[in-house]
């Protein structure tokens, strides 16, 4: 009888290990949120789509460029080419090189987690609580309003890792990196104009704070050129400082510096709105790939075992499904 396997997150690392283990096992993945694709997400607020999360991708490694090689040709992904540049202290332009392809998914980011999720069994809006005392028959997995979802031979978290903590608790080693490892947080300023863009630049980098990254998401490949939807990220170790200050305030202090560097006026704006997310990179790791629990069937993976690329944690969750296949057949 093939070993029942529930994954917790359907974003790209919990979708890429349930496309790696589905033929080996019966697979499960559970959603808290509404969609797949994690942080690789979309914000629809129609005629505007803002890339919220993941802003693109590189494919440095042989193994990941294989994997998006269709993609490409079926135009799923595609390249984000254009000019990108930074504004400098006194607010001055200064040309940007990439020195290598930036892709993205077409229509959205969200495309990709939508394309992964294809003849999986997903469960959406599906919280997952903290595991309890293993049975006999495995793992049961329960919801955090108290529904069964099913006995499980192995349980895989590819929650970040303060949920990870959450979740497994004293089934984690205390030396491991899921304890150390903190996710540092960001704010999205999302910005719509019906209106097409007119200035020469697609993306750019700010150097003062509190923003650190402006994109014309509108200018990626098969977006509406018609409109105009900007995404804004603030720095890291600000949004870490002002979390949970008032949100209404941090969007201001956002829009006033977005305003300076850029001389564009918001109050025209068609859409205007700000996303906080708690959990939104890791800059320190230990590159270990995943936690892999063979006595108790627990293991975990994501972006604190490497680094927050969306090619690092497809190379984690491969290779944590070929450690898990070893096992199972
Ligand atoms: C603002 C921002 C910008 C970024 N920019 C880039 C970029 O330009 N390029 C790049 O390569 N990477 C970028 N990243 C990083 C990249 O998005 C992440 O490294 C990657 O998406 C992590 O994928 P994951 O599947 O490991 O985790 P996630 O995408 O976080 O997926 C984990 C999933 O688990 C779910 N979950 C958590 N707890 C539970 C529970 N108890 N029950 C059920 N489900 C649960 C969550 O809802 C989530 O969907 C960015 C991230 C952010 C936030």
């Amino acid at each position: 009888m093939k070993k029942r396997i529930a994954i917790i997150g359907a974003g790209v690392s919990g979708l890429t290990l349930a496309q790696h283990l589905k033929d080996h096992a019966d697979v499960v993945v559970f959603e808290k949120a509404r969609g797949v694709g994690g942080r690789m997400s979309t914000r629809y607020a129609e005629p505007f789509y803002f890339d919220h999360g993941t802003q693109f991708f590189t494919a440095r490694s042989k193994a990941f460029q294989r994997f998006i090689a269709p993609l490409i040709a079926s135009g799923l992904i595609a390249e984000w080419k254009g000019k990108v540049v930074t504004f400098q202290a006194d607010n001055t332009l200064k040309d940007r090189l990439w020195f290598e392809p930036h892709y993205v998914a077409v229509p959205h980011m969200n495309s990709l987690g939508r394309h992964l999720a294809e003849g999986l069994d997903v469960r959406l809006n599906t919280e997952i609580a903290p595991l309890g005392e293993k049975h006999a028959e495995g793992w049961q997995l329960l919801g955090k309003d108290g529904t069964a979802h099913g006995m499980f031979d192995w349980v895989i978290s590819t929650a970040p890792p303060v949920q990870t903590v959450n979740l497994l608790q004293t089934l984690l080693p205390g030396d491991s990196p899921l304890h150390q490892i903190k996710l540092q947080g960001c704010f999205t300023l999302m910005i719509g104009f019906k209106t097409p863009w007119t200035k020469p630049w697609m993306a750019a980098k700010v150097h003062e704070k509190p923003i650190e990254w402006i994109a014309v998401n509108s200018s990626k490949p098969g977006r509406n050129k018609d409109l105009t939807s900007l995404v804004v990220h603030s720095r890291n170790d600000w949004a870490d400082e002002h979390l949970e200050d008032d949100l209404q305030q941090t969007q201001q202090t956002l829009v006033r510096q977005f305003e300076a560097v850029t001389g564009i006026a918001c109050d025209k704006a068609e859409y205007l709105s700000m996303h906080r997310w708690k959990y939104a990179i890791v800059l320190e790791n230990e590159k270990k790939g995943f936690h892999l629990d063979p006595e108790r069937n627990i293991a975990a993976t994501g972006d604190w075992a490497s680094a927050s690329r969306i090619e690092d944690v497809w190379l984690n969750a491969a290779s944590l499904a070929k450690a898990i296949v070893e096992k199972i057949t």
